[in-house]
Parts: structure tokens; sequence; C-alpha cells
């Protein structure tokens, strides 16, 4: 209630600030141009769960970009990962009349009343890289081929401890980390990789000693860096006493940021004790680093630019009357429809590649991993 009511406070200012600006005929936030008259197809809300991680600053700023370049005024919002927040800045951008709703939800089950109210004022909407569920109300699906990221992140380990072409024989000691469990993305991710690993497991050349191996045990609120952090300092300490972890499969470089942090406090990285493969997720710039430096093994890229590009042509197609391009019309079933997708593929990234992949694509600017 009471954060409701803060995130209520938190809109009737950005509101006002963006009444301000559009009587300035200034930029909003992402750049949106407010000013009156000049819509070609209207305003389209685009609303994304937190500036916390870079990606997502980044599929902001790209949709935004995109969406202007397609003639569209936009207005970008932030959720900060409350999923209540999210929800009431979407009921705003509706009240506000937009033409198209691009949403990358917190919690993917809270949108079915938002949705609806979409819905009845006919803005069709686009769920970005994470599928909204339980609701009819998703007309399409933008993202990556996510079991796909998976079987990457654990082929990578199986491949690095030598299991794969059968020069090693194991056994291994692995910890498993996924991520949130109210991101539809997390099952699909550990499904992929679970897919790899668990032949290994089943046949003991993988131990997982913690014995945590269930998706509901190994989840991670909100993706956060410093509550896997924390698991992986109890897991050190109740399972290794004198043995070593081999690998860690992580889902998201910010939790393999946490992970390393506490490998590290455990004297993983000095001379004797090297550290584990440690996979991640979204060449963030913080893990490109890390890989340069040998910590992180390995980061999935994912082109968000790419995606950006998928979403808004959804957008202007959709309030073109015409069909947006899908290439999926079987994986994703939100519970209510399956709901066609276009699926991007995501691209295994390591200290041998990143450079091609990351930096001369112009993903990142090579003076940022200075
Ligand atoms: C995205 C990942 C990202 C994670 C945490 C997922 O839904 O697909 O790219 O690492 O959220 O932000």
């Amino acid at each position: 209630m009471r954060n409701r009511r803060a995130a209520l406070a938190a809109i009737a200012g950005a509101a006002s600030l963006a009444l301000t600006l559009s009587a300035c005929g200034q930029s909003g936030e992402g750049g949106s141009k407010e000013e009156a008259g000049d819509s070609k197809g209207g305003t389209i809300g685009i609303s994304m769960p937190t500036k916390s991680s870079e990606r997502w600053i980044a599929d902001g700023k790209n949709v935004v970009a995109d969406l202007e370049s397609k003639g569209y005024k936009t207005t970008l919002v932030y959720g900060e990962d409350d999923p209540d927040q999210q929800v009431s800045q979407i009921e705003n951008l509706i009240t506000q009349g937009v033409k198209a709703l691009i949403v990358a939800a917190i919690d993917n089950k809270s949108m079915n009343n938002v949705l609806q109210q979409a819905k009845d004022a006919n803005i069709p909407v686009i769920s970005y890289d994470r599928l909204i569920l339980g609701t009819p109300n998703v007309d399409y699906y933008a993202s990556f081929d996510n079991e796909k990221v998976g079987e990457l992140q654990a082929n990578y380990i199986v491949e690095k401890l030598g299991l794969k072409d059968g020069s090693k024989k194991g056994p291994f000691n692995i910890e498993l980390f996924a991520g949130s469990n109210d991101d539809n993305n997390t099952r699909y991710f550990f499904g992929g990789a679970m897919k790899v690993l668990q032949p290994y497991i089943d046949k003991k050349q993988l131990v997982v000693r913690s014995g945590q191996t269930k998706l509901t045990q190994v989840t991670t609120l909100r993706w956060d860096g410093g509550t896997a952090q924390k698991r992986m300092d109890d897991i050190l300490t109740s399972a290794y006493k004198s043995e070593r972890v081999d690998a860690v499969l992580s889902p998201y470089d910010g939790i393999s940021i946490g992970i390393l942090s506490a490998l590290k406090s455990d004297d993983y990285g000095s001379k004797d004790k090297p550290l584990p493969v440690v996979t991640g997720q979204d060449a963030e710039v913080a893990s490109v680093k890390s890989i340069i430096a040998d910590e992180q093994s390995m980061t999935v890229y994912k082109d968000t630019r790419e995606l950006a590009k998928v979403a808004s042509n959804m957008v202007d197609a959709v309030l073109n009357d015409k069909k947006p391009e899908v290439n999926d019309t079987k994986t994703y079933d939100n519970g209510s429809k399956v709901v066609p997708s276009y699926l991007l593929t995501p691209v295994s990234v390591d200290k041998t590649n990143y450079q091609k992949e990351v930096v001369d694509s112009g993903y990142i600017k090579a003076s940022d991993l200075k």
C-alpha cells in the first residue's frame, strides 16, 4: 500500500515534469519529444524494468531512437524493479493515450488488469524480451532464443572442463544459479542449460555438492548480484571445506560479478586456487572487462540494438494494419495463447572473440574496456 502510494506520487511528479517539458518544447525522459502537433504515428509507451543494469538502459534508448526515426513520439518509463510501480506507470501511459505499448515486465504475472485496460482502449501490446504471462492481451513477443542462451552457457562449461570431447572424465564440482522466478526467461535459460548438464550430473561426472539442483532452489530474486553473492558465500562455507568448485552456471553478468566476489573472498583466483569456469549473459561492460582479466569466463551477447529494431518494426506494422514479421509461432505459450514471436540468436562470447563480437560490432566502445 505504502509502495503503491509512493509510486503514484512519483508518477504524479513525472507527469507534471512531462507537462513542464512539453510546455518548453523539450525532450522528456529517453529523449521523447513531447511538443504537440508533430506526431506522424502518435506516442508509443515504452515500459522497461530497471536502470540498475546497462542492458535495459541501452534497450530503452535504442527503442526510442528506432521509433523516433519512424516518425513516432515516445514516452519511456522505468519501473525500478518494483512490479506495482511498473503497473501504475503503464496505467498512466494508457491514460495519456499512447498508441501502442512495448513492455519488458518485471513480474510477468502482474499485468492482467492493466493489459485489459490497454485492450479496452484498443492499444496493441508488444512483450519485450520477457514474455508476459496469463493474459490474451499480448499481441507479439520480441526476444532471443532463450533456451539457446542456457545451452550456450552449459556447453561452454562442459567444453572448458574437457567433458564434451571426453578428454577429461571428472568428477567436477559445479554450482547452479538461475534468474528471478517472476521472469519467464528464467525457466528457459535454466531449462536449456540443464538439458546439457543433466546427463553429466546423472553420470556423476558433474557433482552439485550443495545438493541444490531444482529451479526453485537456485533462483535469484530480481537478478540481484548481492543475493547471488550471499548464496555463493553460504555454499562455499557449507559444501566446500576441502573441495573446490570447478564451474558455476550463472545466468546473468550482474549475478556472475556477485559470484566472483564470493569466490575471490574465499581465495579463489590465487596461485593455487584457480577460479572456476563462470558463465554470464548480456555482455555488460564490467563483465567483458572481467573476461579480459581472466575472471569471468564467458558471457552471452544479445545485440539489444537488433531487439529494439524488431520491437519497433512490430509496432509500426501493427499500427499500419500490416502483419509484423515473426519467426516462431509455437514456443511461447503464455498460458492464455501462443504469442507470435520474433526470436534473435544469442552469441557465446569469451576472451577469444569479444573483440570481433562486441567491440568491432560497435556494441561496446574499446575505450570503455580500458
Ligand atoms: C533478460 C536477460 C537479463 C535478465 C536480467 C532477462 O529477462 O533476458 O538478458 O540478463 O533479464 O536483467
